[in-house]
């Protein structure tokens, strides 16, 4: 007499628990760290992969690309290379959405490798483009901005620019079908870096994913950090920006950086404890150590 209520009680609990969780996408890859292979280039094609929920990898073999679908159309963030951007939209076809139901386009810093098919991509889906004050300048006219320590290098490799529908401040949020994307500036390895926090939920856990960008103070040749008090105070001040966000699932712009093609693939665990801290903690190790070369003169 008492089972039968709870056998539908179970059915009950079971039919809300398939409801929650994302529906299957048989294009998603299980191994695209074996997909790539000894591939990294920045526009080697790559197959989509899953994420966590429904937060998804679209990039290439080299660049991070992240896709979220929120109930209300798709979050796009970064695009890679202009050369890369057909086989982005590619991969998010594969994944059985349209391209066209992407709503939002944010970045994480306005270089050529990670947004430089950013014009493509707006074009073809129509959607709009929301970027940190840092990043708007160089967005709209496809040139780098004179402070960016790469700036002589990227200056050969100008993008085409774009419209930019909104500036947010650092901390500000998007809310897109009830999932609030939220913009962190860092501007540690450019003056326009962000990062991008929100919320992903999966068979009934929900963790806060952090796109956190470049952690790396590279520059030009002839650029000299030590001769840029404000860029290096800038630089550590990012750093500690990324230590402090929540951050229980890390991505990065280049998969490398956080071994992501590994943990996607399973080979190693997707979160890790601190994972923001440690990321910030390299970051800011390697900045120390150039500071110390330029100022024994190397
Ligand atoms: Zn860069």
């Amino acid at each position: 007499m008492s089972a039968k209520p709870l056998i539908a009680l179970g059915a009950l609990a079971l039919l809300g628990a398939k409801a929650a969780s994302a529906p299957e996408r048989p294009g998603a890859s299980k191994d695209i760290l074996t997909a790539c292979g000894t591939r990294d280039g920045w526009s080697d094609p790559a197959p989509p992969a899953k994420i966590h929920g429904r937060t998804w990898y679209v990039g290439t073999c080299g660049i991070t690309v992240v896709l979220i679908e929120t109930g209300a159309g798709l979050v796009l963030i970064d695009t890679a290379t202009e050369e890369a951007a057909p086989h982005v939209l590619a991969n998010i076809k594969a994944l059985g959405f349209d391209p066209k139901q992407i709503k939002w386009l944010v970045m994480t810093h306005e270089h050529f490798d990670h947004v430089g098919g950013m014009a493509l991509i707006q074009q073809a889906t129509g959607a709009q483009l929301a970027v940190s004050p840092g990043a708007a300048k160089a967005m709209r006219t496809g040139q780098a901005d004179p402070d960016d320590p790469q700036a002589a290098l990227l200056a050969n490799y100008p993008m085409k620019p774009v419209r930019v529908d909104r500036v947010l401040r650092s901390g500000a949020s998007l809310i897109i079908g009830g999932t609030r994307f939220t913009m962190h500036a860092n501007p540690t390895h450019s003056p326009g870096s962000a990062s991008w926090t929100w919320q992903s939920c999966e068979a009934g856990k929900c963790l806060t994913v952090a796109y956190a960008d470049s952690v790396n103070t590279i520059s030009s040749d002839d650029y000299h950090f030590t001769k840029h008090p404000e860029r290096v105070e800038a630089a550590r001040d990012g750093l500690r920006t990324i230590e402090a966000l929540p951050c229980d699932l890390l991505l990065t712009p280049h998969p490398g950086g956080s071994d992501l093609l590994e943990r996607l693939s399973g080979k190693m665990p997707l979160t890790t404890p601190r994972a923001c801290i440690a990321y910030a903690a390299a970051g800011s190790d390697r900045l120390e150590k150039r500071l110390a070369r330029e100022r024994a003169g190397q």
